[in-house]
């Protein structure tokens, strides 16, 4: 956008701006969302070529805003923002399928980036002991953090209660490790008001396109539940299960773990 003025112009007055080209004009057009500009549609046209009223275009950019604001709606969670499990099936179905990211390998067999479950630990001792209210309230912050520590292009979901799903295209396990490594400590780190600490225990696998959607979150399920099995508040990777590589319980992590 910074390299085209005409385009940032026409975000910030949020009016259609017209363009004399050599032989022809273009147009650029906002398409609202919730009362911001979330796209443009350019309209370049030749003198000869039949010319579409200003108003039909307008309202073609209405109702594609309209539309897509619709689906938005959809497939947002409306207590923390984040994307819904309607998204993450259509997540997975595009992404483990011929179309979406599985596209840019030819082969298709390598992975193509990781999948982690994070699951909030003794959840329902937070409703419990401090009201439901509360609990939202923990999702809500919780959320906050995912969007703050995560990558631009990670795709951030509530999978359902206190469960959420990141899938972290292009990244190998060694990276999606270190990052869900941080975030876990920056969840158990972070002042929740009325609480000690809130921990999260996570399970990762890798993405294989051929992969079934099922299958994948299998994988990443059942690293997790090794994971609440072994003392909670931390990282586990499918691959080192399979390799019959997971350290058995650590104590000095249930040491650590204190939630009241
Ligand atoms: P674990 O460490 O094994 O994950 O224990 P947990 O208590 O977190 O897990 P469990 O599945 O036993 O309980 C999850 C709780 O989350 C139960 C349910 O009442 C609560 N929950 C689910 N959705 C919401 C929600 O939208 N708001 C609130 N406040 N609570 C929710
Ligand atoms: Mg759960
Ligand atoms: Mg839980």
């Amino acid at each position: 956008l910074e390299s085209h003025s005409t385009l940032q112009e026409c975000i910030e007055s949020q009016q259609m701006i017209s363009i004399n080209l050599k032989n022809g004009q273009r147009k650029i057009f906002p398409i609202f969302e919730q009362g911001n500009v979330s796209g443009l549609l350019i309209y370049e046209y030749v003198q000869t070529e039949l010319i579409q009223s200003d108003e039909i275009i307008q309202a073609i950019a209405m109702v594609y805003g309209n539309h897509q604001s619709l689906l938005n709606h959809h497939q947002r969670d409306g207590l923390t923002g984040l994307y819904n499990r309607v998204a993450l099936q259509n997540w997975l179905s595009k992404a483990l399928n011929s179309d979406g990211i599985a596209d840019r390998r030819a082969d298709g067999e390598g992975s193509v980036g990781c999948f982690a479950l994070l699951d909030i630990d003794f959840f329902k001792r937070i409703n419990d002991t401090q009201g439901h209210l509360y609990g939202d309230e923990v999702l809500h912050v919780f959320a906050e953090l995912m969007r703050e520590s995560f990558r631009f292009n990670d795709q951030l979901f509530r999978y359902g209660g206190e469960e959420f799903v990141a899938v972290l295209s292009e990244t190998d396990l060694d990276t999606a490790l270190t990052v869900l490594e941080r975030f876990r400590t920056t969840i158990s780190q972070h002042n929740f008001a009325q609480l000690n600490q809130v921990t999260v225990t996570i399970g990762v696998s890798e993405i294989y396109p051929r992969l079934q959607p099922g299958k994948l979150i299998e994988r990443a399920d059942k690293a997790l539940y090794y994971g609440k099995n072994h003392g909670r508040n931390q990282v586990n990777a499918y691959e080192w299960l399979e390799q019959g590589d997971l350290m058995t319980s650590s104590d000095d992590r249930l040491e650590n773990f204190k939630l009241f």
